[in-house]
């Protein structure tokens, strides 16, 4: 029998992940909150073993363990790491579904009405796009609490304006997620997009209305919300050839439909075929060109780097790029889905270390291929004062 202290309604972590874990440490060294505070609670061994404490039924799930899982970026940096494939991405989801209960009743009801009732109606979340152009224009924006002033995204009014070309190019069709936030606060990114996967062969056409695949609300302990997602953007892009995202967060979960909906009999199989459809923009190849990009900086996105092993160097030297690397070893720049707004300290500093890496690399532009990573390392840069400017891989190799 079972000695689990899990709360058998909600997903946990599954015992056969958290058994795999040696203790050995290996992974200590590349966990940025680890290296931050020196602390094993802040460490991906230390957050497996509480949560094998609780499997084991020698712990229960409190506000001590909550506040070690949400220390957590959920970067992936461990699991890339780990000589004995310790999957904790899908650990950490399941820590935090666990961990939901025990967070302050307010929080939790402003979390879920953002996850599950904006993200997944375009309106609304247009609706707050217009909302801060409306705030900027104002100047409004003046009496947000610095923190959030340095890293609210640059949206103007004239710019939502702009309208994104629905359908672009001739070839086999390739679903474009229009997304959530990517298609309010990153319009000059969605066009360039559209660009892109029409020069790579394909007929670009965005999914409409836009709308989130739900890799926010996985991340923070919403599964059902985030399977009502899936299956609606499933059902939208099941007929392409190939699915395109151009936010590292979002081609990664889309990569996991198969296993989200696994237990879905109506679902499983259409889930795991999108998912195996499934590309990120850095992903294609369109034909080589001279773009007059010269020297760019490159962020790897943590959902690029330890999520799918990818990273966007060859499309950007397929436009003649010279490409430079951060010398960080790709450490998480702290934006990591919510985390700026829900650990703003550790998150400043890990912004601040990524803006002088960036600095140092003496680059005029770095290439940053996910929002929450650009609104993050852009802020940081402003707080340095530098001048360096950031842009999304697919504006830089398809200028407008
Ligand atoms: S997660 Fe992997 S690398 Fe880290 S302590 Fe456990 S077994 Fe070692
Ligand atoms: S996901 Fe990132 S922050 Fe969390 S334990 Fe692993 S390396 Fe550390």
């Amino acid at each position: 029998m079972s000695t689990s202290n899990w709360d058998p309604s909600r997903p946990a972590p599954l015992e056969e992940d958290v058994v795999k874990c040696v203790a050995c440490g290996l992974c200590l060294p590349h966990c940025p909150t680890f290296r931050l505070t020196g602390r094993e609670t802040a460490s991906p061994r230390g957050r497996i073993a509480a949560m094998r404490a609780v499997e084991e039924g020698h712990a229960v799930v409190d506000a001590s363990f909550t506040t070690m899982m949400d220390e957590c970026l959920a970067c992936r940096a461990c699991e890339a790491a780990c000589p004995s494939g310790v999957p904790f991405g899908r650990m950490i989801e399941g820590a935090r579904a666990q961990a939901e209960p025990t967070r302050p009743v307010a929080a939790r009801g402003i979390r879920r009405a953002g996850l599950t009732g904006v993200l997944p109606r375009p309106r609304l979340v247009m609706a707050a796009g217009w909302l801060l152009g409306v705030a900027r224009a104002l100047r409004l924006d003046r009496l947000a609490p610095a923190a959030h002033r340095a890293s609210s995204p640059p949206v103007s009014l004239a710019e939502l304006r702009r309208p994104i070309p629905q359908t672009l190019g001739e070839g086999p069709l390739a679903r474009v997620l229009s997304g959530c936030v990517m298609d309010v606060a990153f319009r000059p990114t969605q066009r360039a997009t559209m660009r892109v996967v029409a020069a790579a062969g394909y007929t670009a056409a965005r999914t409409t209305p836009a709308g989130c695949c739900g890799a926010l609300a996985m991340h923070y302990g919403q599964p059902e919300a985030a399977r009502a997602m899936a299956r609606a953007r499933i059902a939208e892009m099941e007929d392409a050839e190939i699915v395109v995202a151009n936010a590292s967060g979002c081609s990664a979960h889309i990569r996991t439909y198969g296993e989200l909906l696994a237990d879905d009999p109506a679902w499983a199989a259409r889930a795991e075929r999108v998912a195996g459809r499934t590309r990120d923009l850095i992903e294609l190849q369109p034909p080589p060109s001279d773009a007059g990009i010269g020297t760019v900086a490159v962020h790897d996105a943590c959902h690029h780097l330890h999520a799918q092993g990818i990273g966007p160097r060859g499309l950007l030297a397929g436009a003649g790029a010279h490409c430079v690397d951060l010398g960080d070893g790709g450490r998480c720049c702290g934006a990591a889905g919510l985390y700026s707004v829900l650990q703003p300290e550790m998150a400043a500093r890990l912004r601040r270390q990524k803006a002088e890496a960036v600095v140092a690399t003496g680059a005029p532009v770095v290439a940053v291929a996910n929002p929450g990573c650009a609104i993050q390392i852009a802020a940081g840069l402003r707080e340095l004062g530098s001048t360096v400017r950031v842009a999304h891989p697919a504006e830089l190799v398809s200028p407008e």
